[in-house]
């Protein structure tokens, strides 16, 4: 199996390549065709299986495809436990979507917040962030999230350990009900399934 048989668009091949990738790991092979389809997706992955360009890849396909709204909105968002985690994902962002003219940013808490409220006011199309800041930048109108066509929870269990889950449901509710919602853990609890009950309609599920 290649990367091009999963469906990818050539802009993301030409990335993927470039990275020194030549196939998909197991995760990738699964997750990718199922989020290029739309379904939500339940994913129970460890770090280092692959899973970060298992779901960057084809969300960015999807905002590419899809239509953008009239001014720059955050139509796709990743939530992370850490700001090293944060860091990393939108590291791949923007090596994978180098080829889209696509604005991320990352924004996560115990730095100063001016920054981040500077990148925010151009509008970006892609934010990843831990909760707590999120919610804070949130609550003073520095964002928007009422255009989010794409969740993604990464390592919801450890969100879940660090006391997160009220700052997800109150992020919850100023997103769209309807999106797609992508949820990545290594454990599979009852906690996690509570989430993942709430969250999701009729989810791929994979487990590697
Ligand atoms: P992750 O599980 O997303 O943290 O990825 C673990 C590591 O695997 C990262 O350093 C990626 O750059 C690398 N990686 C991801 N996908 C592939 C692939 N298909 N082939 C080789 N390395 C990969």
């Amino acid at each position: 199996m290649s990367f091009s048989e999963l469906g990818l668009h050539a802009d993301l091949l030409r990335a993927v390549t470039a990275q020194g990738y030549t196939t998909p790991t197991p995760i990738q092979q699964q997750a990718i065709p199922a989020v290029l389809s739309g379904r939500d997706l339940l994913a129970t992955a460890q770090t280092g299986t692959g899973k970060t360009a298992g779901f960057t890849l084809p969300m960015l396909q999807r905002l590419s495809e899809g239509k953008r709204p009239g001014k720059r909105q955050v139509r796709a968002l990743v939530l992370t436990p850490t700001r090293e985690l944060a860091a990393q994902v939108g590291q791949s962002v923007a090596t994978y979507g180098q080829h889209f003219s696509m604005r991320s940013h990352v924004i996560f808490g115990g730095v100063g917040q001016q920054p981040q409220v500077d990148a925010l006011k151009p509008g970006l199309d892609v934010l990843i962030a831990t909760p707590g800041r999120l919610l804070d930048l949130l609550q003073q109108r520095h964002v928007d999230l009422s255009a989010v066509e794409i969740l993604v929870l990464d390592e919801a269990d450890r969100m879940l350990d660090m006391g997160f889950i009220h700052d997800i449901k109150r992020l919850l509710r100023v997103m769209p009900k309807q999106r797609q919602n992508l949820l990545f853990s290594a454990t599979f609890s009852t906690e996690i399934q509570g989430l993942a009950t709430q969250l999701m309609d009729n989810p791929a599920i994979i487990e590697v």
